[in-house]
């Protein structure tokens, strides 16, 4: 970022950051009692992300991780350091990945997630006034997924909802519906982050073998997803429903949307709802996180990424800390003044309602 930038950037936003749970033991204290029993007597020992493995050089940074610690074992206080102030940036929104929506179990799967969500309140949120967070919701019943966004959305400091990008089926069905009516009506976008139920393979032809293989399958997902989500005709039902795709990366969107549009102009009789062509859609109601940024080194071709893109308004400012694909600066070459504000701060402020209000509370 050229140093310059530095004096303007107030109300800058990074749209996703990783607040990790240490262990189990962190979070006992905010099951209810009769969880924490069985957590106890069963001796589960945590539900981590597939994901994220949580020994994974991937998970975080070794720059980053203290070295006795397990290396995703990153308190908030350091969070503040490490990817707000040294990227002069104001706020930014907590994801926790921590496997909740893997549990078989609906009942053990809301209990985790409202355990998950008091502990972010309780150890970053009231810890930290420059975070925000995302209402983490067990995707195993979308009924449940409604009373945890209800539960959740009095508190301000609350600003999305986080679902994974593989669930039990693709995100457009209407089994999901129930969820986009509660975000519409609280006012909270849908980030979509790259993660998996694990109910199937996470490839479309089976199991892959190694986890190389699945991290890079999820941006295949994120497309699956993304087009669920607009031939099934959610954006119509709930115009106002807003969906991060976060650490998806962006630059296939070009492609992408060459493709589904031209195949909407000829199988549209399919879909009579898709009163619009899909990019209409994506540039009113869908936004990308930047990190990691999955474009060419040479700043003339980014530029002319940008240009096919053909939307300023699409990329929020990410770093996506601690995560180790995140680059030295998260700020691609070649994007001009007028573009980092847009994405740090006027694509962030639009997007996320709670946050242009400037309320801290509920
Ligand atoms: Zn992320």
């Amino acid at each position: 970022m050229p140093k310059d930038m530095e004096s303007f950037l107030s109300g800058s936003v990074d749209c996703d950051v990783h607040a990790v749970v240490p262990s189990i033991d962190a979070l006992l204290p905010y099951f209810e009692p009769r969880w924490r029993d069985m957590i106890l007597q069963r001796g589960i020992p945590s539900a981590e992300s597939n994901t994220y493995p949580s020994r994974s050089p991937l998970t975080a940074n070794p720059k980053w991780h203290a070295p006795m610690e397990p290396f995703h074992a990153i308190p908030a206080d350091q969070l503040v350091v490490q990817a707000l102030d040294a990227n002069g940036t104001d706020l930014a929104i907590c994801n926790c990945l921590y496997g909740v929506q893997m549990l078989n179990s609906e009942d053990m799967g809301q209990a985790f997630a409202r355990a998950v969500n008091d502990w972010l309140v309780a150890e970053w949120l009231d810890a930290q006034p420059r975070l925000r967070a995302s209402i983490v919701v067990p995707m195993q019943n979308p009924d449940m997924c409604v009373e945890e966004i209800e539960r959740c959305a009095c508190d301000q400091r609350f600003v999305q909802i986080l679902m994974l990008g593989l669930g039990e089926m693709p995100l457009g069905k209407r089994y999901y519906w129930p969820i986009y009516e509660a975000a519409e009506k609280a006012g909270l976008p849908i980030a979509i982050h790259a993660g998996s139920m694990y109910r199937h393979p996470v490839t479309g032809v089976g199991w892959p073998t190694f986890h190389v293989q699945e991290y890079a399958a999820q941006s295949v997902s994120m497309q699956t997803s993304l087009t669920s989500l607009i031939c099934e005709g959610v954006f119509q039902k709930f115009p106002d429903l807003k969906v991060v795709l976060t650490e998806s990366g962006f630059t296939w969107l070009p492609a992408y949307l060459w493709r589904l549009d031209k195949y909407w102009h000829g199988l549209r009789m399919e879909v009579p709802w898709l009163n619009v062509p899909p990019t209409e859609i994506v540039r009113s109601n869908v936004r990308f996180t930047l990190q990691p940024v999955d474009a060419p080194p040479q700043k003339e071709q980014m530029v002319k990424l940008f240009e096919h893109i053909g939307c300023d308004d699409l990329i929020l400012f990410s770093t996506d800390y601690p995560h180790w694909q995140y680059d030295e600066d998260p700020i691609p070459a070649g994007m001009s003044k007028e573009m980092i504000r847009k994405i740090k701060i006027d694509n962030p402020q639009t997007t996320y309602a709670r946050l242009a209000k400037g309320d801290n509370n509920g």
